[in-house]
């Protein structure tokens, strides 16, 4: 398959989706707002775009990837911006975690130029998008989101349609509910470990493969253990991610009280200037508490 795609958005999840589309065969159109961000990709084939809209008039199907809803927003409206380029048959395949009300207006304001939009999320981390093994949670028309499969299949092994636009961001909710949560369970489980005396690598052995096992335990805890605050995912962004989930569980009238008590420890992180720091440093909230430190 050899096919014009856009990618908007380079970051750490972008430049590995857009660089497993070139991998697979596909003529792929990149912009990123920052243009030096784009030059890996562009060395290894993919070809420059001035604008959103140059994205939009040169490819019919394009990718978005930027960090929240303001900014899914510039991409559309600002100067040169994606909604200038959309014509009938344009197919946007959004990938950022934004709000899901914001995502219906989105989609409207597409269809009213003759496109059509899905909200298509990602979980795996940038270790998934790097290796192409993300998990993907598809809200759209159903034609639409077949259309967008083969190009979402270069970079996911999971791709799920999970109903209406709106539902895949709703979805990723529902996921970024489990992973905080589960977070603060690894946090407390290698603090404890740490102040038991015992030793974190074989503990991790032991536990990772039983009914504890988990995602988080198996790719952050070594990093936790290591004290590598490097970010796959940011305080910043997943703080940003809480925000929605206590905004949609507000709406739904639902308790979500372990996230909403890690979007407090998060806060205070922020507080302290560490927003840039991946997710898993969730474990110095507790160690301030605790007055014993992870590894190192
Ligand atoms: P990132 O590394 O911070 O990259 C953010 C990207 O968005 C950059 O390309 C940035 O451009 C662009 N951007 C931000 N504001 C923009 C604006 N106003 N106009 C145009 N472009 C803008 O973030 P990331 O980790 O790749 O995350 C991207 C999305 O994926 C987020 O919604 C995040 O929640 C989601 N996600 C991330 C992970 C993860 O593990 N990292 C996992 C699942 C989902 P510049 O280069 O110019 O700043």
């Amino acid at each position: 398959m050899s096919t014009q795609v856009g990618f908007i958005g380079l970051g750490i999840m972008g430049a590995g989706m857009a660089r497993n589309l070139l991998a697979k065969g596909n003529d792929v159109v990149v912009w990123n707002r920052t243009a030096s961000r784009a030059e890996a990709l562009v060395e290894a084939g993919a070809s420059p775009a001035v604008s959103p809209a140059d994205v939009a008039r040169r490819c019919p199907v394009v990718m978005i990837c930027v960090s929240d809803t303001p900014d899914v927003d510039a991409v559309l409206h600002g100067e040169d911006g994606l909604l200038a380029g959309v014509s009938d048959g344009s197919l946007i395949v959004d990938h950022s975690t934004i709000s899901p009300e914001a995502t219906v207006g989105f989609s409207e304001e597409v269809s009213a130029l003759g496109g059509r939009w899905i909200d298509a999320p990602v979980s795996g981390g940038s270790e998934g998008a790097e290796r192409g093994t993300l998990s993907i949670m598809v809200g759209g028309e159903e034609a639409d989101v077949e259309r967008a499969r083969p190009y979402m299949e270069a970079f996911g092994t999971t791709v799920t349609h999970v109903g209406p636009v709106g539902s895949g961001q709703k979805v990723k909710i529902v996921n970024q509910i489990l992973v905080v949560v589960n977070q603060l369970a690894v946090s407390e489980a290698l603090l404890f470990a740490q102040a038991a005396g015992l030793d974190l690598a074989a503990t991790l052995d032991a536990v990772g493969g039983g009914a504890a096992g988990s995602w988080m335990l198996a790719n952050r805890g070594p990093q936790m253990i290591d004290r590598d605050w490097r970010p796959g995912f940011t305080i910043d962004l997943q703080q940003k991610d809480l925000r929605l989930a206590l905004a949609a569980a507000d709406a739904a009238g639902t308790p979500i009280p372990g996230t909403a008590l890690v979007f407090q420890m998060y806060r205070a992180l922020q507080n302290e200037g560490l927003g840039g720091e991946g997710n898993h440093a969730l474990v110095k909230a507790l160690e301030k508490m605790s007055g014993v430190e992870v590894g190192g």
